[in-house]
């Protein structure tokens, strides 16, 4: 793959993310876990309140699970595997990055992260992705790019290429702004991968904060105030029909919010605004 020449429908859709239909009437939510953590007396309770959260207010939820964390925790993810409400997707077998970011954050100063090898991406991703189908019956089809990036995979059709040949068919890996940094503006919306060769490939950026940055700014036990930086993000999304794509994860969710008062806030929010709420496998569907 990575000849297939974009079609006129495919670079409408990439030039025009908010045409009609593409957010919704009243806007597009989209929330995704990234479920990563190395201790299953983390990411246990977690699975459970999750799902609690999401059957109360039927907003359909996607997870993007790291293989590793996947094997330790196989009992707890089997019924999520066929729920109506769980979309499983992967996030590599063991937090590989597929780019470098160099990270100016400005509380902690710089952080330079450095991405695996070309070999390592493509190896990480096939052995999740068979993990997956073989113990939990699941069709992979989506990631979510260990610490995403600016710009996404805009400049990496090298790293577009091996996801396409292992079965990706949709990415969140736009999560950054220039400084690597947060929040990414909602004027970036989902497009699709054409000019670099993949008509088919949609990115999903993430939009705002990631979870756990904004937290942090605001201070972890500020509810209030982290809410107060969101939900402006899905007004916007619902007012100007755009998607808006949350990012957070196991570890971080439940950290002084035992129950996910936060993230069921959130789902209440977009019930609230009208948002249509999809998981990311159904968004793709619908774009396709
Ligand atoms: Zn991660």
């Amino acid at each position: 793959m990575g000849t297939v020449a974009p079609t006129a429908s495919d670079i409408d859709a990439r030039r025009s993310p908010a045409a009609p239909g593409a957010g919704g009437d009243r806007g597009i939510f989209l929330i995704g876990y990234d479920t990563e953590s190395g201790d299953p007396a983390v990411t246990r309770p977690f699975l459970q309140r999750m799902r609690e959260i999401h059957e109360a207010t039927e907003v359909p939820a996607t997870l993007f699970l790291c293989g590793r964390t996947a094997e330790r925790n196989l009992e707890a993810l089997r019924p999520l595997a066929d729920h109506s409400l769980m979309d499983l997707q992967q996030h590599t077998y063991s937090h590989v990055l597929l780019k470098s970011v160099y990270i100016e954050d400005p509380q902690e100063g710089v952080r330079f992260v450095r991405a695996g090898t070309l070999e390592q991406i493509r190896e990480e991703v096939r052995r999740t992705t068979v993990l997956l189908r073989e113990t939990l019956g699941v069709e992979c089809t989506g990631i979510t790019g260990p610490y995403a990036y600016y710009r996404g995979l805009v400049d990496r059709p090298d790293i577009l290429e091996i996801l396409w040949d292992e079965g990706i068919r949709f990415v969140r890996s736009w999560g950054r702004n220039e400084r690597d940094w947060q929040p990414v503006d909602l004027a970036i919306q989902p497009f699709f991968y054409a000019v670099q060769g993949f008509p088919q490939m949609l990115e999903v950026p993430i939009h705002g904060w990631q979870d756990i940055s904004l937290r942090k700014t605001v201070g972890w036990t500020d509810h209030a105030a982290f809410l107060a930086g969101v939900y402006p993000y899905m007004e916007r999304a619902a007012a100007e029909r755009l998607v808006f794509s949350y990012c957070t994860h196991d570890h971080s969710s439940r950290r002084d919010d035992p129950t996910m008062a936060i993230t069921e806030a959130l789902l209440r929010k977009a019930r609230d605004l009208g948002m249509q709420c999809l998981s990311y496998a159904d968004y793709y569907a619908q774009r396709v």
